[in-house]
């Protein structure tokens, strides 16, 4: 089939270039130029293992294509998935559907009476109803799950597919576009459009709570004098609690799980439903960088003014380059403002981090970093710094202090090489608080 990608960010790009690799012809669309200029020469904007490669191979097979003209598009596409991002609005917890509507607006305009629109974006329940309702060429709600760093596997072979459509025609069109994919095994579910937008945001406060339950578990850990990881893995013995998602640490950020949930929260509110304890989710998982911070002063001694600290990673997550609302960037910039000599290191997100964060320090590898450090933050759990040798580790800092953030690094191994080891929610394992 021939379809178009509307938005070639993180999600649209590797839409398109799974869509390709499943059999069709596809054109991205996107409105920034610079976008689709390296895209179109084979570069891809941001870090996704495996992606540039899949486009590589694509863009010469002919099978993917990248534009800016949405007329192009409207000529090209059968199907025509939008892809636009959904921040958070300024000023309010709610998603801006700036793009998503503007976006709509201009395919629209250009689309053959009979292709199908497809949001893929996160939207608030309603979305997919009012732009139905608005435009004579017909809607469809297909969510998206994947999740950055495994984004071409999550795509090539997601939990679920979902449908959220108002017709057999459009089930039909989209049974057609993903038949490869379902072919596979992968389970399809067909809702309302309601339904289909409740599936994502309902997947993401899920998976939030999860997250923030175990963090508040270990506030109480901090305060109790208990272990949270040994807490953790006994309820994750509990098949009906289950181990994922279930690991302390500095918190969840991304460009989608906060914006998600305060977005849902607000929707939520605005249908007559109180969803407040996703707030105070959103509010145990902020705690929790206030934390880390809180741990550094102590470390230094009550104050971090002129101390030198290392932080390891600055993506949100690893495998990623996003840093958008990142606990490390969070914290290395609060240390920063109250007059720590901060240095950044992280093996993908060093020129995002810059961008955003040029007060900080970086360097050009995990060593560099350590080097004179008074105290080390471990915060983004790339399998780099779990290899680290803490003996060689300390032979570069100037004082052999590090708290885990992330829950990952082996506090013994660390112990027994002379460091000062502290983690969130455990005492520290040589007994110094
Ligand atoms: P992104 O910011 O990386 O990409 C959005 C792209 O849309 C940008 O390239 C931008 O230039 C383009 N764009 C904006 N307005 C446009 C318009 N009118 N026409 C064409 N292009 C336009 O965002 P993202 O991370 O890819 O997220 C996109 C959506 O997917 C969001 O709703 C997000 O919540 C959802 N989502 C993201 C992920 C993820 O892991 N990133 C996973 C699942 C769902």
């Amino acid at each position: 089939m021939r379809l178009t990608v509307i938005g070639t960010g993180y999600l649209g790009a590797t839409h398109a270039a799974c869509m390709a690799e499943i059999g069709h012809e596809v054109l991205g669309v996107d409105v920034d130029p610079d976008k689709v200029a390296a895209l179109r020469a084979g570069r891809v904007p941001f870090h996704e293992p495996g992606l540039p490669e899949l486009i590589a191979k694509h863009t010469a097979s002919g099978r993917l294509r990248f534009t800016t003209s949405y007329e192009e598009a409207g000529a090209f596409g059968e199907v025509h998935f939008v892809c636009v991002g959904t921040p958070q609005l300024k000023g309010s917890e709610g998603a801006d559907l700036t793009y998503v509507d503007a976006a709509f607006a201009a395919i629209a305009e250009h689309a053959a009476p009979d292709a199908l629109l497809v949001g893929k974006s996160t939207v608030p329940v309603g979305t997919a109803g009012r732009l139905a309702a608005a435009y004579d060429v017909e809607v469809a709600w297909n969510p998206e799950f994947l999740r950055e760093g495994f984004a071409i596997e999550d795509t090539l072979r997601p939990d679920r597919l979902v449908f959220g459509v108002g017709s057999r025609r459009a089930e039909t069109i989209l049974r057609t576009v993903y038949q490869p994919v379902l072919a596979a095994g992968t389970p399809a579910v067909t809702a309302d459009f309601p339904t289909a937008e409740l599936v994502k945001t309902a997947a993401n406060a899920f998976l939030a709570t999860k997250i923030s339950f175990i963090n508040a578990m270990a506030e109480v850990c901090e305060a109790a004098g208990g272990d949270v990881t040994k807490l953790s893995e006994a309820l994750g013995y509990d098949d009906r609690i289950g181990r994922r998602f279930l690991r302390s640490g500095i918190g969840f950020g991304g460009g989608c799980l906060p914006k998600d949930i305060r977005a849902f929260a607000h929707r939520a509110d605005e249908l007559g439903v109180s969803l407040a304890f996703l707030r105070e989710v959103d509010a145990i998982n902020m705690r929790r960088r206030d934390r880390v911070v809180e741990l550094a002063r102590e470390l230094c001694g009550g104050d971090v003014l002129g101390a030198r600290i290392t932080v390891l990673g600055a993506a949100f997550k690893p495998d990623s380059d996003d840093i958008r609302d990142s606990p490390a960037l969070n914290v290395a910039a609060r240390l920063g403002l109250d007059g720590a000599d901060v240095t950044v290191y992280d093996p993908a997100a060093m020129d995002n981090a810059r961008k955003a964060f040029p007060l900080l320090g970086y360097a050009v590898s995990a060593e560099e970093a350590l080097r004179g450090a008074d105290l080390v933050l471990h915060l983004t759990e790339w399998p780099q710094f779990r290899s680290i040798d803490p003996e060689r580790a300390r032979s570069l800092v100037r004082r052999p202090r590090i708290v885990d953030g992330r829950g990952g690094l082996d506090a013994d191994r660390w112990t027994a090489a002379g460091w000062r080891f502290s983690a969130l929610g455990r005492p520290a394992p040589n007994g110094e608080g």
